[in-house]
């Protein structure tokens, strides 16, 4: 039996891997899940998308699968279209009631996932907070889409404001 003693210094590097400026990465093992920067506003969301793959790399025992965000957080604009926050372009055919949009907890996230059988996909969802019930597939572009549940707890935080820029500061 191999003793291996935990907290070894190394894992202390890894706190500081993800800047501050960059809040959508999702990064696990140095792969990036989330390359298109699809603005998910929820850390749970993002927490969770990140286990999803992690349980998925564990039943598989290697990580030779595609996994990647396709969509993200929604918003109603004031003439009453639904627009994704990545790109402010309506989304066609969107639900009035999804949980991507923020008023509804924005607890939702679509994935691409290919080279990983359904079954597998469900078994790993079932070890994360999201919601087996809410997994929904069939899409046009065979997304798999994922939701926490419809409970406040699971909700989006309200964001800290952002800090103006200090008028000294020199622009970019
Ligand atoms: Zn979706």
């Amino acid at each position: 039996m191999r003793a291996r003693t935990v907290g070894e210094p190394w894992h202390l590097s890894s706190q500081s891997e993800k800047p501050p400026e960059d809040p959508y990465s999702i990064a696990v093992d140095g792969r990036e899940l989330n390359p298109d920067r699809q603005v998910l506003g929820n850390s749970q969301v993002r927490e969770n998308v990140a286990k999803l793959y992690e349980n998925i790399v564990k039943e598989v025992g290697n990580s030779d699968f595609t996994f990647q965000v396709t969509g993200g957080d929604r918003y109603v604009d004031p003439a009453g279209n639904i627009r994704s926050s990545t790109t402010g372009e309506t989304v066609a055919d969107a639900s009035r009631t999804s949980p991507h949009l923020i008023s509804r907890g924005a607890r939702a996230a679509d994935l691409r996932i290919r080279g990983v059988s359904d079954a597998i996909v469900d078994r790993a969802i079932r070890g994360t907070s999201f919601l087996p019930a809410n997994t929904v597939r069939g899409y046009p572009d065979l997304h798999t889409h994922v939701a926490l549940p419809n409970r406040p707890e699971f909700y989006i935080r309200p964001r800290r404001r952002r800090r103006r820029t200090p008028p000294g500061r020199r622009g970019r």
